[in-house]
């Protein structure tokens, strides 16, 4: 399966920053094309310049979150209908900062999953264990859960990945094993299999102090069919050099 590189920006970038990493990433798809799928995820405020920034560079925009709801009495959200006409092609939902930071729960996250198919956006729905659930052997467990609550029945979005983010890697420059992202990767894809029956199609991402030092490793893990990257995402070469990895 052709891998997916995804960038993760989250509330970092003003208007000038944004343009300057994404005008460097467009030169780099031109300059040094890679074998994989490309999208950042810049916070809403940027997506416009950000959409003009990356035009014809064959690198798709993204939006962090959205609203479950279509339109309305919403104060400080954003819908997938809006995220769509600021040309974006996927959101991320689900992601643990926002489990957490903001309270979503899994069937929060299922009506988020449900607006953006209905917007046509595609989805990178986030899931992952926090330390303690690890520590005490209940990864599979936590991310089934996860899966089973926050994934629609038969979920029709037009492009779904699932990114394993263990809540311990991420921004803290922890990694877990090689095996322990296949355990987990491995059980995810046989749990959508009998969830969504055809799910071949679906990738299942690894996110969590993603570097260009550890990126061959982890993308070469089985199971692994691409990453969600944070911190290393806002320093083009960086980002370049995990795209690199991923093709
Ligand atoms: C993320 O937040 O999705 C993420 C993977 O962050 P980082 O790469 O910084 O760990």
């Amino acid at each position: 399966m052709r891998k997916l590189c995804a960038g993760n920006w989250k509330m970092n970038g003003l208007r000038r920053d944004a343009v300057a990493l994404a005008s460097a990433l467009a030169v780099r798809a031109k300059a040094e094309p890679v074998a994989c799928d490309l999208l950042v995820c810049p916070p809403a405020t940027a997506l416009a310049w950000v959409a003009d920034a990356l035009a014809g560079s064959g690198i798709v925009l993204g939006g962090q979150d959205c609203h479950a709801a279509e339109k309305g009495a919403h104060t400080g959200d954003v819908s997938a209908a809006m995220l769509k006409d600021a040309g974006c092609g996927v959101v991320i939902l689900g992601h643990s900062e926002r489990r957490a930071g903001h309270g979503e729960s899994d069937a929060e996250v299922r009506a988020k999953c449900e607006a953006a198919g209905r917007a046509g956006l595609g989805v990178i729905l986030c899931i992952g264990e926090t330390l303690a659930e690890r520590d005490a052997g209940r990864t599979l467990a936590v991310v089934s859960r996860q899966l089973e609550f926050s994934l629609p029945d038969g979920f029709g979005a037009p492009d779904l990945a699932i990114a394993y983010e263990p809540v311990w890697a991420i921004g803290t420059g922890r990694t877990p094993t090689v095996a322990q992202v296949e355990e987990v990767h491995t059980h995810i894809r046989a749990t959508l299999a009998a969830r969504l029956g055809d799910a071949g199609s679906v990738r299942v991402l690894y996110g969590g102090s993603v570097k260009p030092d550890n990126a061959g490793a982890l993308m070469a893990a089985a199971n692994v069919d691409g990453a969600l990257v944070g911190g290393a995402s806002l320093v083009a070469a960086d980002f370049w050099a995990i795209a690199r990895a991923c093709a």
